[in-house]
């Protein structure tokens, strides 16, 4: 494959997507980011004339995204990289949160991902190359209090990418689930939402995580432009994988959940292999 590849990244008015569309530019990569505003599109194509281009597209208007994908093929040239990156956390404790928090929740993080995907699938498919990058989170394999809809929506995209993966892998498309650990973006600042707490029970296990959260926004410990420099090795290789995860804190945090599940695992092995036969 080409060295200089078009890629299609979701989201990029700030953030892993600003920073990846900014580094690929760099490299000499030709950039379709989609931003939600004329004005942002205007600011993305400024960056780069002749290989930085823009679209204007919320990731929930199902309906739009194939028409979008086609006008790119067609006018841009052959997509080679698509990157997943357009999503937001939503913070609440379930209980108290409501069923249409996590339904928009899904629909940005999981089907606007997936209506993507399934956009680029039938040209990455002709041309027996392709791969696609999946921005989950550490909250795709570890969890919090207070961000169940989210990890929900994580856990939900890195199924659905490992197992894709397995569908197209003999057809030339690899799918790589990206999950980063904490980065500074504006993830945790204009572009959480937050439901309103309303039930005194969940104070003392919820009350810190929001509290440490708000007090970290802007100082976590990733740089968004390292991460956007490790997906674009993870692209420019022959053998992508199928999930990397960025971070020193996602290393520990997912490694001490693999280990603890497999303690679980062994201290219930007799009765999980009792049911056979
Ligand atoms: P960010 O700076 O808030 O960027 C989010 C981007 O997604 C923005 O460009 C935003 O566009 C776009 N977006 C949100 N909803 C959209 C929709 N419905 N349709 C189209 N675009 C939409 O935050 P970020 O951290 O870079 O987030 C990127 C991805 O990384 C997300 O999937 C997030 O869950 C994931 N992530 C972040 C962290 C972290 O610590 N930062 C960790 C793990 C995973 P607008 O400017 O128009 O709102």
């Amino acid at each position: 494959m080409a060295s200089n590849k078009i890629l299609l990244i979701t989201g990029v008015s700030s953030g892993f997507g600003r920073a990846l569309a900014q580094e690929a530019l760099a490299a000499d990569h030709t950039v379709v980011g989609t931003v939600r505003s004329e004005e942002a599109k205007r600011d993305f194509q400024s960056l780069a004339a002749g290989s930085a281009y823009a679209r204007v597209l919320d990731v929930t208007d199902f309906e739009a995204i194939d028409g979008v994908i086609a006008e790119i093929e067609q006018s841009v040239g052959p997509i080679d990289v698509l990157v997943n990156n357009a999503g937001y956390g939503h913070e609440g404790v379930m209980e108290e949160s409501p069923l249409s928090e996590m339904r928009r929740q899904f629909d940005v993080n999981v089907f606007g991902a997936v209506a993507m995907m399934k956009g680029v699938l039938p040209f990455m498919r002709t041309r027996r190359r392709g791969h696609i990058l999946n921005i989950t989170s550490m909250g795709g394999h570890i969890t919090l209090p207070g961000i169940t809809y989210y990890c929900g929506s994580k856990f939900a995209l890195e199924g659905i990418s490992e197992a894709l993966g397995k569908e197209v892998k003999a057809l030339g498309i690899a799918v790589t689930a990206v999950a980063p650990g904490s980065f500074r973006t504006d993830w945790a600042g204009r572009s959480m939402t937050r439901t309103p707490r309303s039930i005194a029970d969940y104070d003392a296990i919820f009350d810190p995580v929001r509290k440490a959260r708000e007090e970290k926004s802007g100082k976590q410990l990733g740089d968004p432009v390292k991460a956007a420099r490790a997906m674009l090795a993870a692209i420019a290789s022959d053998h992508p994988p199928a999930h990397l995860l960025l971070g020193s804190d996602a290393l520990t945090l997912v490694r001490a959940k693999l280990s603890a599940f497999d303690k679980e695992i062994r201290a219930w092995e007799t009765v999980t292999a009792s049911t056979d036969g």
